[in-house]
């Protein structure tokens, strides 16, 4: 067979061409070398306060795991491009790839770092969930969705360790099938404009569900929607009282069928008395039948992730530290500066074209709609996920009463 040879970053790979390798990915590993090099800068500095005195912790060795690494480009990039990584491991079930991974880490002289495993992703994860052999950092990035390997990557990685995942079933995700995404993460997703945000908090909330399971939660740092995928970057933490407030990070999507407008509604709500919270479940549906500005009637989708999908602070650190030296830096920069103006607070957004068009008005410009809506007292931003979009916490009434005075 033709054998391929490629080169990314610090890394060249040879592959026989039946191993997958995808050019348009580099991207997503540029990004990924970018936030995993921003986290194990602070992870060590956290390790070094919280286990003050403890053995090895002085120059704490990170751990990663690429459970699905066809080739090894990215572990081979990870292993030479991120200062302070002590081990890569690179996983992949296929024979063939394993073979590729093996010679490519040796011409690539990295075998003090990166090591082949040959083995199910899942297994792999199982035998490394007790304390003392999960990984610090596990990156999954399968054909698809990622779901069947959740269970165990939520259980094998550290305290305050970080998961970086990719899902590709874009389709699944915004509403093509809503039966298969239920099945698949949990959730049932709406075909509305904001379908790569929405796609983005099925993910959370089902990584959330899965880390629940054992008494885990999870702090999102940065969730992005790119070409054909979307990839979340999050954290997972331990806490039996924490993950009581999971169900309060979850909402259903009322969307109106008429309009496109929609609105959340929090499947249990916390009134807190400083330390003592009450949890409360709604008492019926607050949000009518029908949509007030149309009267169109809503479905209903979700549970979909509706607390931050991002840590300003985390994203800010990272944008602050992204090596010039990657190809896709500026594009890199550009997205991360959208991200950071994003509204945390608000989630999903409209999209210019549909608003106009449901209104029958001529479409404004985004300058135009932006100052009517800050005039009016109301925050706005724009969003990483789509070019033509706002995201803004003015009422629904009061954005369609602007845009029908256009
Ligand atoms: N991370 C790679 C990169 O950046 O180039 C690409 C990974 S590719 C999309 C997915 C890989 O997962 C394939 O090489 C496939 O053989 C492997 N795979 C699929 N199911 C697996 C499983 N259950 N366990 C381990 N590897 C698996």
């Amino acid at each position: 067979a033709d054998v391929k040879e490629i080169s990314e970053g610090l890394a060249t790979i040879w592959t026989k061409g039946a191993v997958f390798y995808n050019p348009v990915q580099e991207f997503n590993r540029d990004l990924s070398i970018a936030v995993i090099s921003s986290f194990i800068h602070d992870y060590k500095q956290e390790i070094k306060i919280t286990k003050k005195g403890e053995a090895g912790t002085e120059d704490y060795k990170v751990t990663i795991l690429e459970a699905l690494s066809a080739t090894g480009l990215r572990s081979i990039r990870y292993a030479k491009e991120i200062p302070g990584v002590a081990k890569v491991i690179a996983n992949d079930i296929s024979l063939t790839a394993v073979e590729d991974i093996k010679q490519n880490v040796i011409k690539n002289n990295v075998e003090q770092i990166v090591s082949a495993r040959h083995c199910d992703a899942s297994m792999l994860m199982y035998q490394h969930r007790h304390k003392n052999e999960q990984f610090d950092i596990i990156d999954l990035d399968p054909y698809g969705c990622p779901s069947q390997f959740l269970d165990s990557t939520v259980q094998a990685v550290k305290e305050g360790g970080l998961l970086l995942i990719t899902a590709t079933d874009m389709a699944i995700l915004c509403g093509n099938s809503p039966e298969t995404c239920y099945s698949k993460y949990g959730a049932i997703p709406i075909k509305i404009k904001s379908c790569h945000e929405m796609a983005v908090r099925i993910l959370l909330q089902c990584i959330e569900l899965h880390a629940n399971r054992y008494s885990r939660y999870i702090v999102p740092l940065l969730s992005l929607s790119a070409d054909f995928y979307i990839r979340v970057f999050v954290r997972v933490f331990s806490g039996a009282q924490k993950c009581k407030f999971s169900a309060t990070k979850l909402s259903h999507i009322y969307h109106c069928t008429g309009c496109d407008s929609f609105t959340l509604q929090l499947l249990v709500t916390v009134k807190s008395d400083k330390s003592n919270h009450k949890f409360s479940i709604p008492t019926g549906p607050l949000v009518s039948k029908h949509c007030e500005q149309c009267k169109h009637p809503h479905h209903i989708g979700g549970p979909i992730w509706s607390a931050p999908i991002h840590s300003p602070e985390f994203v800010k650190k990272v944008l602050d530290n992204v090596p010039s030296s990657l190809k896709t830096y500026k594009r890199i920069e550009g997205i991360l500066n959208v991200v950071l103006e994003e509204l945390v607070d608000v989630p999903l957004y409209y999209t210019l074209d549909k608003l106009s068009g449901t209104l029958h008005v001529e479409m404004p410009s985004m300058m135009a709609l932006r100052s009517a809506l800050l005039n009016a007292g109301y925050h706005v931003s724009f969003t990483h996920m789509n070019k033509t979009s706002i995201k803004t916490d003015a009422p629904k009434k009061v954005v369609w009463d602007i845009m029908r005075c256009w």
